[in-house]
């Protein structure tokens, strides 16, 4: 599979994803807050490379890629460079249309436990904000409704390039290691 098509399969799961989370949405009415964001400020988020690859590849055919790729070798905090703390509007990043796997999956999506039973992973403020919403959603997951579980999506992933998908990298690593993928793989084709 070449670099586009790879990016291409990327978008395909994501739009699915994004699909199915929206009807989770609307059955539970589980939402975030407007303009809330605060997941993304935590430190320790991991990533793979091929989740950023969509967006390495949209910031080599904007000609910006060089110039992110200088900004995450400077960058010394572990957030997110794509966090926009000062962005008004529904979330606080910058590039949503080219988010990662796992920020499409946090908040509305579920873990398998040891009985096989699937868990909503969601964040605190919406388990405590939105109790009866919460609680209502888990007995619909139980009765069958659908939710995405996560290393199930991240098997797709595998499916399209196991060595960009298998390991994970503080966010900000994957990012640039996804732009330094596509630098690489158009330095003799460009
Ligand atoms: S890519 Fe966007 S949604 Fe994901 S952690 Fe960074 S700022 Fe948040």
């Amino acid at each position: 599979m070449t670099l586009p098509e790879k990016v291409d399969a990327v978008n395909q799961v994501f739009a699915e994803l994004d699909s199915r989370i929206a009807t989770f949405q609307s059955h539970t009415g589980l939402h975030c807050q407007f303009g809330c964001g605060k997941c993304c400020f935590k430190p320790d988020i991991e990533a793979s490379v091929l989740e950023f690859l969509p967006f390495a590849l949209y910031l080599h055919q904007q000609k910006f890629a060089t110039q992110w790729l200088e900004q995450l070798v400077k960058k010394n905090d572990p957030n997110c460079l794509i966090l926009n703390p000062t962005q008004a509007g529904v979330g606080l990043c910058s590039q949503y249309k080219h988010r990662g796997l796992i920020c499409r999956l946090f908040g509305y999506s579920a873990r398998t436990n040891k009985y096989g039973r699937k868990e909503l992973v969601t964040c605190a403020i919406i388990k405590s904000e939105q109790t009866a919403a919460y609680e209502a959603a888990a007995t619909q997951i139980d009765a069958g409704l659908d939710i995405p579980v996560m290393n199930q999506v991240y098997m797709q992933l595998h499916a399209i390039d196991f060595e960009l998908a298998q390991k994970f990298y503080p966010i900000n690593q994957a990012i640039r290691h996804a732009i330094e993928t596509v630098l690489q793989y158009y330095a003799y084709r460009d």
